[in-house]
C-alpha cells in the first residue's frame, strides 16, 4: 500500500513513516521542509519537495505515484504565531488542505487521515474531553484545523471522501531509539524547555500561571506519546482500508499532569537541577486539558503505551544528543 504523508519531515509526520515503514506500508513524503527536517526522511523513502500551496506541482507530484491514503500532517502549529499572523495561517492550513484534497478527489484518492487538535474544544465546558464536546476553537490555529474538519465533512457527504481527524492532546517524546525526535526554532513547548533547562541551555523554565483553579495552582495537560499517537494513526488508516465510515476520535493518555509535576519529574529523570521562575498566565491557557480517550479505545482498538516518565525518558534521551 502508497500512503502519501505530507509532512512527513516534520515531529509527528516524521514517527509515522517510521512506524509505517515497520509495518510494511509504503510511505511517500511530501513536505516543503518550512518546518521540517530532511535529516527525519529516512534513505529510500520517496520524497518531493512540494508546498501544498502550489497546486500545479502539487498535481504533477500526486500524479507521479499510485496513492492509496493520505496522512496530512503539513501545516503551522503555533498558536501565539497563528495570533500574530493570521493570514499565514488560514492561507498555509486552510487553503493548503482544500487543495490537497481537492486534488486528490480529482485522482480518486479517497481515504485520508486528518492531522487536528484539542484546542479546536477552545475553553472546555467539562474535562476529561469526549468527542461530543461542542467544537469553540479560540485562536486562528485551532480555527484552521476546525475549518478543515468541516471541509472533510463536506467531502464525505458530496464525494465519498472517507476521513478520520485525529485531535491530539499534548504531543511529546522521541523515539523509543532515538533516530528521531523533536526539534523546533523557535521552541514554545514545555517538555523540550523544561530539558532545555536541565541541559543548561537555558537558564530556567518558566512557570506560566501558578493561580489556577488545580490541586497545584498550575496548568494540567495530557501529554502523549509520539510514538503512541503514531500507532493510533496507523490503526485509523487500517480502519479507512477497512471501508469503514469517517469518524473524528480524541487521541490522549486520559492522565493529567501540571507543569510543576512535569519539572519535578524531569528533575528526578534527569538527576540535573532545574531552576524554576513564576512568571504571569499566558494568554489561552486553560486550566485543565484531559482527554476522554475511550472512543480511541473502542474504535481503533488503540491503547497508549507510555505515560509521562517514558515521555520525559525519551525526550531526555533525544535532547542529550538530538540528530538535527
Ligand atoms: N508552559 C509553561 N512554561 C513554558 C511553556 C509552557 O509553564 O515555558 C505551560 C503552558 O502554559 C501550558 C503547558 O505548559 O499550561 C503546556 O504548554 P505547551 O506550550 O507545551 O503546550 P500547549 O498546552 O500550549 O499545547
Amino acid at each position: 500500500m502508497n500512503i502519501l504523508v505530507t509532512g512527513g519531515a516534520g515531529y509527528i509526520g516524521s514517527h509515522v513513516v517510521k512506524l509505517l515503514t515497520e509495518q510494511n506500508y509504503n510511505p511517500i513524503i511530501f513536505d516543503n521542509l518550512s518546518r521540517g527536517h530532511i535529516e527525519a526522511v529516512p534513505n529510500g523513502i520517496p520524497f518531493e519537495n512540494v508546498d501544498l500551496l502550489d497546486k500545479e506541482s502539487l498535481t504533477k507530484a500526486v500524479s507521479k505515484y499510485k496513492i492509496d491514503a493520505v496522512i496530512h500532517f503539513a501545516a503551522f502549529a503555533y498558536v501565539g504565531e497563528s495570533v500574530e499572523d493570521p493570514l499565514m495561517y488560514y492561507r498555509n492550513n486552510v487553503v493548503g488542505s482544500f487543495n490537497l484534497f481537492s486534488t486528490l478527489k480529482d485522482f480518486g484518492i479517497l481515504k485520508s487521515v486528518f492531522s487536528s487538535t484539542c484546542s479546536i474544544y477552545g475553553n472546555p465546558v467539562s474535562v476529561p474531553i469526549s468527542e461530543v464536546q461542542a467544537s469553540n476553537p479560540i485562536n486562528p490555529y485551532a480555527k484552521t484545523k476546525l475549518m478543515v474538519e468541516e471541509i472533510l465533512a463536506d467531502y464525505d457527504t458530496a464525494y465519498n471522501m472517507k476521513s478520520v481527524c485525529l485531535r491530539y492532546f499534548n504531543a511529546a517524546g522521541a523515539s523509543a531509539d532515538s533516530s528521531i525526535g523533536e526539534s523546533h526554532d523557535p521552541e514554545p513547548h514545555l517538555i523540550p524547555l523544561v530539558l532545555f533547562a536541565a541541559l543548561g541551555k537555558r537558564d530556567s523554565i518558566k512557570i506560566f500561571g501558578t493561580d489556577y483553579d488545580t490541586p497545584d495552582g498550575t496548568c494540567i495537560r495530557d501529554y502523549i506519546h509520539v510514538e503512541d499517537l503514531a500507532d493510533a494513526h496507523v490503526r485509523a488508516l487500517k480502519y479507512l482500508l477497512d471501508g469503514k465510515p469517517s469518524n473524528i476520535i480524541n487521541l490522549g493518555t486520559g492522565d493529567g499532569n501540571s507543569v510543576k509535576d512535569v519539572i519535578d519529574s524531569a528533575r528526578r529523570i534527569t538527576g540535573r537541577d532545574i531552576a524554576e521562575v513564576i512568571a504571569p498566565r499566558r494568554e489561552g491557557d486553560p486550566a485543565r486539558l484531559v482527554a476522554d480517550n475511550t472512543k480511541a479505545r473502542e474504535v481503533l482498538g488503540w491503547i497508549p503505551k507510555y505515560d509521562i516518565n517514558g515521555v520525559l525518558e525519551t525526550a531526555w534521551k533525544w535532547h542529550l544528543n538530538p540528530k538535527y
